[in-house]
């Protein structure tokens, strides 16, 4: 199983105030990859993205990942089985003993009830918060088919955040690339997906005291300061 170093924190901080480990659900494009690692910077704990997980196995040719590829190139969810267990090994590394935060998982029922029961069974048992980020289906297209990413996973946007010079990432001057599910065509199969197995995953999860709706159509700074405030209500329920 392998994974990107990217998503591991960069230096401890303080997470005495997180409410438990943190779930951010949304359609595809929303922006929960892009929060997921400022939360990591601010927090110093881990992203675990299994879109990350399950593309790092594409490129280093595993058989994970040659049994995900042609899903998710159609815009289709690889199987819970498959994908529990990844998450199940992702947990139990050390760096997640003082919290992470889950992006793109759970994402089926069958997910969020594995997850559900494999936290409720761990001996540092905390409860989960889920933050839903909303965004319109028009504004998903546009966001999705702009996307362009670093293979460190750095994340631009040639209508709302092009790198300084095209097709480059500013960091690490590395090429940047289109997924090949951020075409329109499975974008449309992707939110048809997310419809069908995602919207109930939220509903699972929209409890009060353990949920909170943030409006993604912002700024990401602002985005991320309504998801600290959402993080803060949480906590004080
Ligand atoms: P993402 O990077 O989160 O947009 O995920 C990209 C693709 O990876 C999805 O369209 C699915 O094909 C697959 N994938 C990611 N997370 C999951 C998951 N939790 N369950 C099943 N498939 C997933």
């Amino acid at each position: 199983m392998t994974n990107d170093s990217a998503t591991h924190p960069p230096a401890p901080a303080d997470t005495t105030f997180l409410p438990g480990p943190v779930l951010l659900l949304g359609a595809p494009g929303v922006g929960k990859g892009t929060q997921a690692k400022l939360l990591m910077a601010e927090y110093g704990i881990p992203q675990i993205s299994t879109g990350d997980i399950l593309r790092a196995n594409i490129a280093n040719g595993t058989a994970l990942g040659k049994v995900a590829k042609s899903l998710m190139d159609q815009g289709q969810l690889v199987s819970d089985d498959l994908v529990n267990q990844m998450v199940a090994e992702r947990l139990a590394e050390p760096d997640t003993h003082r919290g992470y935060i889950l992006d793109g998982y759970p994402r089926t029922i069958n997910q969020a009830l594995w997850v559900d029961n494999h936290l409720a069974a761990a001996s540092t048992a905390l409860p989960v918060v889920a933050i839903s980020i909303l965004v319109d289906y028009k504004k998903l297209l546009h966001r999705i088919t702009g996307r362009r990413i670093s293979p460190a996973g750095r994340i631009y946007n040639i209508y709302t955040s092009p790198p300084a010079v095209p097709g480059i990432c500013d960091v690490d001057g590395s090429i940047l690339v289109q997924r090949p599910d951020d075409s329109e065509e499975v974008f449309a199969e992707r939110m048809k997906t997310f419809e069908a197995q995602t919207a109930p995953v939220v509903e699972h999860y929209r409890n009060p005291g353990r949920f909170q709706e943030v409006n993604g159509d912002l700024p990401v700074e602002a985005v991320t300061v309504a998801i600290n405030a959402a993080l803060h209500k949480l906590r004080q329920t």
